[in-house]
């Protein structure tokens, strides 16, 4: 993709979103769709399993929130000290979050601070960063945006510095569509209720946004579908990566396919994602739960 950086970046206003999403880049067509046969309708309709392997523990929320740092961190989601994931309750009177100071590949569940939805500590040994405000107020705005994960993983930050969103180069990126968005202003760091306002309402519908010069923000309305996710997204931002800095040319998932596969992914796979996302990381480091 020709990447206008003027209108991209430059003009207060336009929004990247539209020319972002949809406009596919140059060289990239969707596969042919075989014709003459009845496609999957995907999902769990389709195929469910009997029995899936259980986690082999019974995790609290605090745990459950503990893992998802560790998952993330160890596939390079997060940056050093950056970021927050926060876990809010059904009436949003509260959520969970990780504190000031400890990095995601660290956190216990002892470290999982609560607050309240203006980002004030209620319960917790540690401090929390205003950047909380981030979430608090996206949190307001998207009732059902139960979990908001935010952090700088290397390729998607790099597409967000261009102003590209990644194509559906693979089937699992399927599990992006229709979620896509893309805040093209960029202004500086976000430490009031004020500025994480203005954040939700650039954000909008879309669940998972590209924040130029940032990084990313993922939500989900649970703790396992929003770490599947933010754990399938930084690849997909490397196959982008990857074929453009390869010349660009590649097919792309047809848009007539994707809720089919997203369906499968989301419905069939989140559940055996975090399950064994979370024996691994039990089994690695085992003082997640402390
Ligand atoms: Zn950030």
């Amino acid at each position: 993709m020709t990447v206008d950086a003027d209108s991209l970046h430059g003009s207060g206003k336009t929004s990247a979103r539209a020319r972002a999403v949809g406009d596919a880049p140059v060289g990239m067509v969707a596969a042919q769709v075989p014709e003459g046969l009845t496609l999957s309708e995907g999902g769990a309709a389709v195929w469910s399993p009997s029995i899936t392997p259980s986690i082999g523990v019974d995790l609290d929320e605090r745990q459950a929130l503990a893992c998802a740092f560790r998952i993330l961190a160890r596939d390079g989601f997060s940056e050093n000290i950056a970021g927050h994931i926060t876990w809010a309750t059904d009436d949003n009177e509260s959520m969970l979050v990780n504190p000031w100071g400890l990095w995601w590949e660290e956190m216990k569940s002892s470290d999982i601070c609560r607050v309240d939805p203006d980002g004030k500590v209620l319960e917790g040994k540690w401090d929390v960063t205003p950047a909380v405000h981030i979430h608090t107020e996206l949190h307001r705005r998207r009732p059902s945006a139960r979990v908001v994960v935010h952090n700088h993983p290397y390729y998607a930050t790099v597409l967000a510095a261009m102003g590209v969103l990644p194509e559906f180069l693979h089937q699992t990126s399927a599990m992006f569509d229709g979620e896509l968005g893309f805040v093209s202003e960029y202004g500086g760091e976000i430490d009031s209720a004020e500025l994480g306002s203005d954040l939700a309402e650039r954000i909008g519908d879309a669940s998972v946004v590209f924040l130029a010069n940032h990084g990313v923000i993922v939500t989900a309305a649970t703790i396992e579908e929003a770490t599947y996710k933010s754990a399938s997204l930084d690849r997909q931002c490397r196959l982008m990566f990857d074929v453009l800095v390869a010349g660009g040319k590649a097919t792309t998932v047809p848009p007539v396919v994707r809720p089919a596969m997203k369906a499968s992914l989301l419905e069939r796979g989140t559940e055996v994602f975090w399950a064994g996302a979370v024996r691994r990381t039990v089994r690695e480091h085992p003082d997640v739960l402390e």
